[in-house]
Order: C-alpha cells, then structure tokens, then sequence
C-alpha cells in the first residue's frame, strides 16, 4: 500500500509522509488489507475523520463495516475511481455505484 502510493498521498498527490488509513475502521473489524488501505497525508486523513459521509459517498476513502472494500471503489489522485484488488494494486471501475454523488 505504502509502495503503491509511492511516497505521496492517494488522496491529494503531495510528497511526504502518509498515514496507513483503514477504509473500514479497524475498530469496526476492518482488516489490515491492503485493498482496506489507503496512504493519506495528515490533511486528508483529518478531513476523512471530520468528514466520514463525504469521504465514502464523494471519495470511497471511509467505508462502513457492511461494505465491501473490493468492491467500493476508491477516488485516488491522478487516476480518479479505481478499486482495488486483493493484491493492492489499483483496477479500472466499470460501474459506479449509484450511491456515489461524486
Ligand atoms: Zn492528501
């Protein structure tokens, strides 16, 4: 996941330190997964945290313990909506969920 990232934020793109964030909050029973993970610099990992409707519905970032983080694509900068497999490694989305307002 951190390799994936590259050293900069999935969410904004900047260089610099990143955060290991749980997609499906790990005190909900998200696993460490690399498909449950996202590398978030602090400024976007707080607004995930002050922000949790708008980060699964806008950016797929938050995800509540029903959902599937296979399955729930992820908006990542530079690439916009992907999922992501078992492997960590992004995959194209053919169809985004309707519940997605992004
Ligand atoms: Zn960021």
């Amino acid at each position: 996941m951190t390799a994936r990232a590259e050293g900069r934020c999935e969410g904004c793109g900047r260089p610099g330190p990143t955060d290991y964030s749980h997609r499906i909050g790990a005190g909900v029973g998200g696993p460490w997964h690399p498909a449950n993970a996202l590398a978030l610099d602090r400024a976007c990992h707080q607004w995930l945290h002050a922000n949790p409707t708008k980060a699964r519905l806008q950016r797929g970032w938050r995800l509540q313990s029903t959902d599937n983080y296979l399955t729930f694509p992820a908006w990542v900068y530079g690439l916009g909506w992907v999922l992501i497999d078992e492997a960590g490694e992004y995959v194209p989305v053919r169809d985004i969920p309707e519940e997605i307002t992004a």
